[in-house]
């Protein structure tokens, strides 16, 4: 996940530098927004994953051998190093309490990109809202296209009920 997600935001900075050559600034907050999230929430999971795993191999886990001492003396400082947690999660929430109260005074937050509009599904949360599913197997119920419109759907849910 981590990997799909670190590859999409280099295409995105690719995307952004070249349209910072001709003053386009459109992708630097949505940039913001996405490096912050992940430095917040990967170096967090790389940390407790780390620790489950050492926890998982019982004693073996504190041996030198296993070399997971070192491994985790090396993940504890994620989610601290280069932004705190907590702050960095603060600046990846910034842009979309921004968006929410955008959308709240009837404006179009999502921001278009080459091939997809980001965050494009806040600009149609009552639409959203009350749509129903069309899957009718499991198949077309796990699809990317199903399970795109569920967590948009998911996040609309959370997104309303912060704008109430
Ligand atoms: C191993 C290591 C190597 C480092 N190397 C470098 C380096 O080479 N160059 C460099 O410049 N820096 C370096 N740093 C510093 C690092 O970038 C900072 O430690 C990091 O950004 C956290 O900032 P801070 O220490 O000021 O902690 P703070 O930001 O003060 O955080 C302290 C605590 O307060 C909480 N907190 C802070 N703000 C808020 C808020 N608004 N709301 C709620 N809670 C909050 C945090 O969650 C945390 O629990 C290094 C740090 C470490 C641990």
């Amino acid at each position: 996940m981590m990997k799909i997600v670190g590859w999409y935001t280099f295409e995105m900075m690719n995307e952004m530098k070249a349209q910072l050559r001709s003053s386009n600034f459109q992708l630097l907050d949505l940039m913001h927004h996405f490096t912050s999230g992940q430095k917040a929430f990967f170096g967090l999971m790389v940390h407790q994953g780390v620790d489950e795993l050492r926890m998982c191999c019982g004693g073996a886990g504190y041996s030198q051998w296993s070399l997971l001492p070192e491994i985790f003396s090396c993940s504890s400082v994620f989610p601290t190093v280069e932004g705190d947690t907590v702050v960095m999660a603060q600046q990846n929430a910034k842009l979309l309490f921004h968006m929410v109260a955008q959308a709240a005074k009837g404006k179009k937050v999502g921001v278009d990109k080459i091939t997809t509009t980001s965050f494009g599904y806040i600009d149609h949360l009552t639409e959203l809202l009350s749509s129903k599913s069309d899957a009718t197997c499991p198949v077309t119920f796990a699809s990317l296209d199903h399970l795109e419109k569920a967590l948009a759907v998911r996040a609309g849910q959370w997104l309303s009920h912060l704008g109430q």
